[in-house]
């Protein structure tokens, strides 16, 4: 499912057989009711066939899996060399964790704050060139800022942009428009700079 040395997840392609899309290749996440453990996220995705498409995932491939955290099966599969590998990763991520590092963040508009998160609170991506507009709900104040990031922010763990965009409004999450809104805001406002540090 999550590729930890390539930073792609893998999911069905109609054309090709299998797409292997990074993070930023995302367009919209949305959790499917029911099943908590694990939740499932539906996720539409830009296949490099030029289409989009729909897959699943569990949050724990979502959120672990790029820090080499409960891999799973996809891990569990590989030779003893490449589970070292990603044992090395999974220690090197916790340490970092707890060194206070974050692998994911973003800057929280309402709340004038850089928070950390996981990908399970990003909500809609768009590309633009080399930068990426990311909809993130934030798990403290459950309310949905956009920032202006680049796409290694996005795809590679821990590696936070020194400052990010950020658009100077709050978003509906839960009207249909919203998604135009988040478009139309991405493309013609201009952007605050909030430096992302976080305490
Ligand atoms: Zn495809
Ligand atoms: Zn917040």
């Amino acid at each position: 499912m999550y590729d930890v040395l390539r930073s792609r997840y893998t999911f069905a392609c109609p054309t090709r057989g299998e797409a292997r899309v990074s993070l930023s290749s995302f367009r919209r996440l949305a959790r499917l009711p029911g099943a908590a453990h694990p939740a499932v996220f539906q996720v539409e995705f830009e296949c490099a066939c030029g289409e989009l498409h729909v897959g699943l995932v569990a949050d724990d491939d979502l959120d672990y899996a790029p820090l080499g955290l409960g891999g799973g099966a996809f891990l569990n599969l590989m030779t003893s060399t490449l589970d070292a590998v990603a044992d090395e990763f999974a220690e090197d991520s916790a340490r970092r964790i707890g060194a206070g590092e974050w692998p994911w963040s973003f800057f929280c508009y309402p709340e004038e704050r850089p928070r950390p998160v996981f990908p399970s609170s990003f909500w809609l991506l768009a590309p633009g060139g080399r930068a990426v507009g990311v909809a993130v709900r934030c798990p403290v104040c459950t309310q949905v800022s956009v920032n202006v990031v680049s796409t290694e922010h996005v795809d590679l763990p821990f590696h936070n942009d020194a400052s990010v965009g950020v658009v100077p409004h709050v978003f509906a999450a839960d009207v249909p428009q919203a998604l135009e809104e988040f478009r139309a805001e991405l493309y013609s406002s201009a952007f605050d700079v909030r430096r992302l540090a976080l305490e």
